[in-house]
Order: C-alpha cells, then structure tokens, then sequence
C-alpha cells in the first residue's frame, strides 16, 4: 500500500484548499500535482513549442523540482526558479489541460509523481492519483461540486480567470477543461472504483476536512 492521501477532483472543487489544510490538521507533507502539468506549459509556451506536441527531449531539459517550504508543503520549481503567479493564468490552465493528454507528458511526470512514494504519509492532489499514479493508496477521496458553484469559487480566487470575466464565461471555461480531461484516453479524470466521493457544493471546509478525517480514522 502507498502511503498516500488521494484527492482526486475536477478543476475548482477545492481540492487544493481542502489538501492544504488536510496536511497542515495532520502535520505531513502536501503535494499539489496538477503544478506540475502547468509548469510543462508554462515552459513550453516560453520556448514557443507547440504544446500539442512535446518529446522527451523537451521534457528533459526542464529541471523540476519540489523543495519544501518551512511549513512542510512542497513548492515546484521551475530550473531553480518558485513559479506560483505565473501558474496561475487561464492561458497556463488551458495549456495544462492540453499537455496533460500527451503520453510522453504523463510518463515522465508519473516518475516525478511516484518519487514521492515513500515511509511517510503524505497528501497528493490531482486527476489520477487514485486510479494511475498511486492506484494502492491508502486513502481516496474524489471531490465535487455542481458547475456553478466551482465557477463562482474560480471566480473569487484572483488571478486565475481573465480579467473582466464573467460567471458563464468562468463556467464555459472550467467545462471545456473537465471535458478535455475526462475523456482523454489516457489516465481521464474519473473516481477510483474505491474512492470516498465528497460532494462540497454546500459544505465549508472545515466540514469536508472533517469528513476526511472522520472517514481516514473509520478506516484504521
Ligand atoms: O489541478 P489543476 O487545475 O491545477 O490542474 C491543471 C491541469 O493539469 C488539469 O486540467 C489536468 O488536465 C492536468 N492534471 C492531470 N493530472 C493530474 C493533475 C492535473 O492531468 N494529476
């Protein structure tokens, strides 16, 4: 069994929240994986690579690497360089989204995923954690909430819509991206056959955290 909390969810469900504070309630490392698909994008638009296309080669010339913060959580760098505003623009989600159906991206990132894989319990976060990248982990969680509701949560967030966006315009953007990932051929976003499903749309985050909890304590 991996020791691994997975959270598994479509874009704006509140997953990194939820993680983040999850790892802080039980003082273990959190690993947000869907950074890791963003900085692919990232790089590949700064080299002006078509991000439809990448190789291995590519790939390998970016150095990846999470360091971890003085609180515990682990921050991806970029060839040395924290990356977090420039991750968080709706041209780098969408890319994401695109480079994340590529073979050759998803290979290599699983390597950089399972390096994590270790005595230690910790939080990942992402699309397949629970069915590809740690399919034995010990823990699944698949997180949801109605359209509306991750549209209006995207939209409080600053910084991760276009300016001036609108609520429908949010909600046609979080669309086409769970599209994207849910039917991609490999590794789609879909809940493990054994995953706890929570659906958020009408509970804070202090209730889901403690449905966790309370689920991870049942368990044992
Ligand atoms: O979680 P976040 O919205 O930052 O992820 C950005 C994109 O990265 C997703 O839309 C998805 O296409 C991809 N992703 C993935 N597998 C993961 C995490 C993210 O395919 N484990």
């Amino acid at each position: 069994m991996s020791n691994c909390i997975a959270i598994d969810g479509p874009a704006a469900s509140g997953k990194s929240t939820i993680a983040k504070l999850l790892a802080k309630k039980l003082n273990i490392a959190y690993i947000n994986t869907g950074n890791l698909y963003r900085a692919v994008a990232l790089a590949a638009i700064r080299a002006g690579r078509d991000l439809a296309r990448l190789d291995r080669e590519f790939l390998e010339t970016l150095k990846l690497e999470y360091t971890p913060n003085e609180s515990g959580d682990y921050v991806l760098k970029l060839n040395g360089k924290e990356l977090e505003a420039a991750l968080r623009t709706p041209e780098v989600a969408t890319g994401a989204s695109l480079v994340a159906t590529e073979s050759e991206v998803r290979d290599y990132l699983l390597g950089v995923q399972r390096n994590f894989a270790g005595k230690n319990l910790i939080v990942m976060e992402g699309r397949d954690i629970g069915t590809v990248v740690f399919p034995d982990a010990e823990y699944k969680f698949f997180v949801t909430a109605t359209p509306e509701e991750r549209a209006r949560r995207r939209l409080a967030q600053n910084g991760e819509t276009a300016d001036g966006a609108t609520l429908s315009e949010v909600a046609r953007e979080l669309a086409a991206r769970d599209k994207q990932d849910s039917e991609r051929p490999i590794a789609p976003l879909k809940p493990a056959a054994d995953a706890v499903l929570i659906d958020t749309t009408n509970l804070n985050i202090e209730a889901v955290i403690e449905k966790i909890i309370g689920q991870i304590k049942r368990s044992n």
